[in-house]
């Protein structure tokens, strides 16, 4: 089947490793008992040490063997499956995690912009209407409150009150910007 195609030299060491590690696991789990049995038997004889203990040290490392060569035989199959269960639910996951997540700083995003959109806003345009005005004739930016401008000397301040709406207008001013009163 596919496994052919994938990789027939390690499809091959496989299957042995499939075969030889149950085989090792199970001559050693042969002397793990043979040598717990031993172990145990010793009990009701005393005097007599446990002769056949030994195969329980060599079965032990046999058997984890065993069951490694096994799960090497094994692992393609296991890590494949596990892989092809495991990777279209974790896309999922992650898919749903970034939206969730996109959604999430887009919203965050957005309140900290209209946040500072707002504050900032607010707190740069206001000093700067307050601050600056341009002088009528030469065009030089004066403080606001100024009376004259710093560098023609000509009136600045809005001080030209109109007769028909009481809006103050520039002092050179021949409409008022409110109403459009001649100011003649
Ligand atoms: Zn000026
Ligand atoms: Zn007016």
């Amino acid at each position: 089947m596919e496994e052919e195609k994938i990789d027939p030299g390690h499809r091959g060491i496989r299957d042995v490793l499939r075969v030889v590690g149950p085989i090792v696991a199970a001559i050693g789990l042969i002397f793990i008992i043979v040598g717990m049995v031993s172990f145990f038997s010793a009990f009701g004889s005393f005097g007599r040490g446990p002769s056949h203990f030994w195969c329980v040290f060599v079965g032990m490392p046999l058997l984890g063997v065993g069951i490694l060569l096994t799960k090497f035989g094994y692992i393609g199959k296991v890590a494949r499956y596990v892989a092809g269960e495991i990777a279209p639910v974790g896309k999922d996951t992650f898919n749903y995690m970034a939206d969730g997540t996109k959604d999430g700083v887009k919203t965050v995003a957005r309140a900290i912009g209209e946040g500072l959109g707002g504050g900032l806003g607010g707190a740069v345009a206001a000093p700067r209407q307050e601050t600056k005005v341009r002088c009528h004739k030469c065009n030089t930016l004066v403080e606001e409150d100024a009376k004259f401008c710093s560098k023609c000397g000509s009136a600045v301040a809005k001080t030209k009150s109109c007769p028909q709406c009481s809006e103050l207008n520039d002092p050179d001013a021949k409409f008022c910007d409110n109403c459009g009163h001649n100011f003649g």
